[in-house]
């Protein structure tokens, strides 16, 4: 077993994670076949394509589902992976020239290897592309150019510019443009931190470090070999899907046709990142140091808990939870206060947040000293968790339900955010409805749960869009009512990408858009919203909290406060299950895509009727508790 690309990246998480394996030394020697090679790093792959899926963005609203998934349940994303693999492949021998080696063929893919330090480090390479007298290492991932692009700096008060700039289909750091005037857009501070931040490992450099292990092990083995002239003429590329991509909906043989759009843009872009992995190889050689005194020490002893544990992200280390993360309460943590991003100030004007108050021994909600809460909403949070009490103010609830207008379209929609845009208009990682559940609640409290309710549930992965929005639209007066839901931006977002998709409808699903509300706003709190119904000071506090949210306000914590509701006996219990089984039709029988169905029918309405019996028993609350603010 050699040191692969992805186990670079655990074994120098921190200096226990190697002696919790059992990882020998010795056992390092032998190879790795591809076969065994690959698995890992599909498996790394689809943890990395799911936490794309889920990467929230502020217009599309919050997503619904901490990822949660099993090995099982990856399968079914594989073929997406596979198929932006496919397309970099073919985009790089359209690009760039030469010979290009690909996934396709993966008994032909370029493999590299070499020794350090006693220990074998090898990768293979997704692109390899040669050409007369350069090479191209082209690594591919299924996350969108979005995040790069955005990173931007500007003058004060001025428009904001992109660290990066296009150039064909490569994106370059402008720094590394010839003469380009990077002052006339930003000052030179500015472009600074926000290249800076492509060195984060942790954050939005996770796919250059990768990258950059990969060159590591590129150059040791072209150096070991004695090939260093061939150093200066190797690039170093990711290739992501473009997100300004806007598919046109051409299909060949059924399947979609990704050409240039009518922009001009390919689905597949591509980073310059020659210069930063150059940059960060001095961090790889200390990372593979600290590999290597990792497996010579075996130390198992506890060491602090740190942001490479990537506590409650999709790379999260195995064992976070069951070892080194054990003591931290389940429930009412010293990490469950709300929106603490800063921490606690102590007596002497320092700091304390996030693991660094595990690490301190703060692991309950009642270890911080009661000097350090400031905020208000700390000091609910700890008031109900102490005495046990429940937190109302029935003025500010009671006011939020009266601006609600009737009907209430209680409204959930399921969606699959492929990597590859699917239907025309969509681009990649669009959230492409395939469901939704209605629940009409008429007058206060006045809805059926049967009679009261329509569900659309596409019957096939093809594009069932427009059948969708004539079924919600023919439910729905959207002159009259409230659009309502948990998280109502992400609705929204969904209502206003059908309206650009299918302008015919644009109108009506407009109007529909203009009407959201959210549940959120009643039960916790929208400071805007109640300082215009006349609150001051009680605008920024919280409306409800209870000791069992624990700091959350998801259905999952609230529902078994306010209902008797449960999505444990549900064959589908979350988004996340919801968008497998629709992503796995093509793969079930007849049978079992009918039985798939109606689990997916059931779990939708229980979200709708979920939203419905929290709002009657808000309502109940605002009535009966006139006592309690
Ligand atoms: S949970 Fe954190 S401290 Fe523990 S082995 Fe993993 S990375 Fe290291």
């Amino acid at each position: 077993m050699a040191i692969t690309k992805t186990d670079f990246i655990e074994f120098s998480r921190c200096p226990r994670f190697v002696a919790l394996e059992n990882i020998k030394k010795e056992k390092l020697d032998a190879d790795v076949t591809i076969e065994e090679y690959r698995e890992k790093e599909y498996r790394n792959a689809l943890e990395e394509l799911l936490s794309s899926m889920y990467e929230t963005d502020e217009n599309n609203g919050t997503p619904k589902n901490q990822i949660d998934v099993k090995n099982k349940q990856l399968e079914a994303m594989m073929d997406y992976y596979k198929k932006v693999e496919e397309e970099a492949g073919k985009s790089v021998q359209k690009i760039f020239s030469g010979k290009t080696i690909y996934a396709k063929e993966t008994k032909n893919q370029e493999s590299f290897d070499f020794s350090y330090r006693g220990l074998k480090f090898l990768c293979y390479v997704d692109i390899y592309n040669e050409q007369e007298k350069e090479i191209n290492i082209i690594e591919v991932k299924a996350t969108t150019s979005k995040k790069y692009i955005e990173l931007k700096g500007g003058y004060p008060k001025a428009e904001k510019f992109s660290i990066f700039q296009k150039k064909g289909h490569i994106y370059k750091l402008k720094d590394e443009i010839k003469n380009y005037p990077l002052e006339s857009e930003m000052p030179r501070n500015v472009y600074e931190n926000q290249r800076e931040k492509l060195f984060c490992r942790e954050k939005i450099g996770s796919y250059i470090y990768d990258l950059a292990v990969q060159r590591f092990i590129i150059e040791g083995e072209y150096r070991s070999s004695k090939n260093e002239e061939k150093l200066n003429n190797i690039h170093y590329f990711l290739a992501v899907l473009n997100h300004e991509y806007i598919f046109d909906g051409t299909y060949e043989q059924n399947e979609p046709c990704y050409h240039q759009d009518q922009n001009g843009n390919n689905l597949i872009v591509f980073l310059d990142m020659d210069e930063i992995t150059k940059e960060m190889q001095k961090k790889i050689y200390e990372d593979a140091d600290k590999i290597y005194e990792n497996l010579k020490n075996s130390n198992a002893s506890a060491c602090p808990l740190g942001s490479y544990c990537a506590m409650k992200k999709q790379t999260e280390c195995k064992y976070f939870r069951p070892i080194c993360g054990s003591m931290i309460p389940k429930k009412n943590s010293s990490l469950t206060y709300f929106h603490n991003g800063r921490g606690f100030k102590d007596e002497d004007g320092i700091y304390h947040k996030g693991l660094q108050l595990i690490n301190e021994g703060y692991f309950d909600l009642l270890d911080i000293p009661e000097s350090w809460i400031q905020n208000e909403n700390h000091r609910i949070q700890r008031n109900c968790y102490q005495k046990k009490e429940i937190y109302i103010n029935k003025e500010k609830i009671k006011k939020g339900l009266d601006s609600l207008e009737y009907p209430i379209y209680h409204l959930d929609f399921e969606t699959f955010p492929c990597p590859v845009p699917r239907f025309k208009g969509e681009s990649p990682f669009t959230q492409s409805p395939f469901e939704f559940s209605l629940h009409i609640e008429r007058e206060p409290g006045i809805c059926d749960f049967k009679k009261d309710n329509i569900i659309f549930l596409a019957k096939t992965m093809q594009d069932e869009r427009e059948e969708l929005i004539k079924t919600l639209l023919n439910y729905i007066d959207v002159d009259k009512g409230t659009l309502f839901a948990q998280n109502v931006a992400f609705e929204k977002g969904r209502i206003k990408e059908l309206a650009q998709c299918f302008p015919k409808y644009k109108k009506r699903l407009m109007k529909l858009y203009d009407r959201g509300f959210d549940l959120l706003w009643i039960i916790n709190n929208n400071q805007k919203l109640y300082e215009s119904l006349g609150f001051q000071k009680e605008a920024k506090t919280v409306n409800y909290y209870h000791k069992d949210l624990s700091g959350s306000y998801s259905i999952k914590k609230t529902l078994p406060i306010f209902s008797n509701l449960s999505y444990e006996n549900l064959e589908v219990k979350n988004g996340t299950e919801a968008i497998i089984e629709y992503a796995s039709y093509n793969k079930m029988s007849k049978e079992e895509r009918k039985l798939k169905q109606e689990a997916l029918k059931i779990y939708c309405r229980q979200d709708t009727w979920a939203m419905f019996e929290i709002l009657s028993a808000l309502r109940q609350l605002s009535i009966d508790c006139l006592k309690m603010v």
